[in-house]
């Protein structure tokens, strides 16, 4: 440090060889003293999956934290993806199937609390392309990311944002507790029941449970695209016959207006379509406003898993420059579109799958279009981002059991998110964001009632899990 800072103030170039760097290839950290908080359970991760479970278990009166790297909850919600597929059964595509609400409780409550301040389109049906789902829920991404923080707040979630969960604290099987780190320090947070709602598995990782890296999917970055006519590309699209869904709901306050464009780029004119295809940027797009496209999407196919910091490190640079080409292409070719802006990306590239965690049971391909229930449901789920190639039969349902969501291995830990379902046509299901919300309201009961009864994930009873989350106005089909 001496050496360095003496040639910085000469002016003089540092010599390197005086500074002794060569120490070996490990530096071992000394050890150190950490304050302790207690609580009863932690989540980790404030994203789609996580935000639902703490306010789950802060409402059976559980103490509850809530660990976030960033400094808002919401996570790919806010960042990723277009509409919530989906509160609802695919019922339009089935004649005579029946029109039901299969994910309501909390994952609800954050969509009536958008409506009051119109930062939704509301559950807006699909008037073309229904066989992919009924309806079409968009939500203002910066509107979910203070309303999420509001209802947390009330829960009375003790919520760290700007903190990362970095270790897991071991007795044999059962973990006792996280490190934390903030710029208020390394902390030791100590609880009896844990929830990983981290998206890339980091706390069960830590905790040793078993996991594969399976890399099958493109990551993103996704760009809000400002400053645009919403009127002018549906009109866009129409004149070239590329679109292939669209959906009615709330946009800028007005009822009945399009709130989901999706286009084919195979019919548009010029270069557009192929050089859209070449930076992986799909047409689809949601909105509640008038002059924004609220979701673009570039996906890049990385080499290996997003675990690897460096390749990551490739993957954001080449994502930047995807979403600028993709600003350049607006502007060239789509009418309403000549001054457009980026007005949001995602602080870091989104994932669609991290590691995959080992659970008690893993949900099959089968199982999600066959409609399986299960003896253990914690919820009901009828969407499959594959549709029409894959539905679940006859526009139904099938079950999330509580074995799905219990990490293998580990007494007090379960799992909620795109973390889960090792089949990649099963994960097509269950990765979706209201899936995933859904999953966080079963695990964050769950977990609450595991630590006022001072029991593991195993040892809760069904029927007791069962009641608090009808009370949690969770839906069952029977
Ligand atoms: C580009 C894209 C488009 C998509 N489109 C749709 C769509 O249109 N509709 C749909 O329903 N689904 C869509 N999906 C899928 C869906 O959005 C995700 O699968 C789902 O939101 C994942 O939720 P999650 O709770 O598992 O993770 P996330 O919502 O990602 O939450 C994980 C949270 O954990 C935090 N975190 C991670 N590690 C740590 C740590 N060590 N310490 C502290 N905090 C940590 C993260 O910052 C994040 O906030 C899309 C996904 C992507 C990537």
């Amino acid at each position: 440090m001496l050496i360095l800072g003496f040639g910085a103030q000469a002016g003089c170039t540092v010599n390197m060889s005086k500074v002794d760097i060569n120490l070996g290839d490990y530096y071992e950290e000394p050890a150190k003293k950490l304050p302790v908080r207690k609580f009863d359970v932690i989540v980790a991760g404030a994203g789609t999956g996580g935000v639902v479970a703490a306010i789950a278990a802060a409402r059976q009166g559980a103490r509850t934290a809530l660990i976030e790297v960033k400094g808002y909850p919401g996570g790919t919600v806010t960042e990723g993806g277009t509409s919530l597929h989906s509160f609802y059964n695919l019922w339009k595509a089935f004649p005579g199937a029946k029109k039901r609400q299969v994910v309501r409780g909390i994952p609800q409550q954050i969509i009536d609390r958008l409506l009051k301040v119109g930062g939704t389109s509301g559950h807006a049906e699909m008037s073309k392309g229904y066989n992919y789902d009924s309806v079409c829920t968009a939500v203002d991404t910066e509107m979910y990311k203070l309303v999420t923080f509001e209802m947390l707040t009330e829960a009375g979630v003790f919520v760290c944002v700007n903190t990362l969960l970095a270790a897991a604290i071991m007795d044999g099987s059962r973990v006792r507790g996280v490190i934390v780190e903030s710029r208020s320090g390394r902390e030791a947070f100590y609880a009896k029941s844990f929830v990983d709602c981290t998206a890339y598995g980091d706390l069960a990782a830590y905790a040793g449970a078993d996991y594969t890296e399976p890399n099958d999917y493109p990551v993103v970055n996704s760009i809000g695209v400002a400053n645009v006519s919403w009127e002018k590309l549906y009109d866009f699209l129409k004149k070239h016959d590329a679109i292939t869904q669209q959906a009615e709901g709330i946009r800028s306050g007005k009822e009945g207006q399009i709130v989901r464009i999706q286009g084919t780029t195979a019919k548009l004119p010029g270069d557009f379509g192929a050089e859209a295809r070449k930076i992986g940027m799909s047409m689809v797009t949601t909105t509640v406003h008038d002059n924004y496209f609220m979701f673009i999407k570039l996906n890049f196919k990385m080499p290996v898993s997003p675990t690897n910091r460096d390749e990551v490190a490739k993957a954001e640079l080449e994502l930047r420059r995807r979403q600028f080409r993709a600003i350049e292409l607006f502007r060239e070719y789509v009418p309403g579109c000549e001054k457009a802006f980026m007005a949001r990306t995602s602080p870091k590239l989104c994932i669609r799958r991290g590691r995959l965690i080992t659970c008690d049971y893993d949900i099959s391909h089968e199982d999600v279009i066959e409609g399986r229930h299960f003896d253990d449901d914690v919820m009901a789920y009828g969407f499959h981002d594959n549709a029409p190639r894959y539905q679940v039969k006859d526009g139904g349902t099938y079950g999330l059991p509580y074995k799905a969501l219990r990490v293998a291995g580990i007494e007090n830990l379960l799992a909620a998110g795109m973390l889960i379902t090792s089949d990649h046509r099963a994960h097509m299901s269950t990765r979706n964001t209201v899936c995933c919300m859904g999953q966080g309201q079963a695990t964050g009961t769950a977990a609450a009632l595991c630590a006022a009864k001072n029991c593991g994930t195993r040892e809760l009873r069904y029927g007791e899990l069962r009641n608090a989350l009808v009370k949690g106005g969770v839906y069952f089909e029977s």
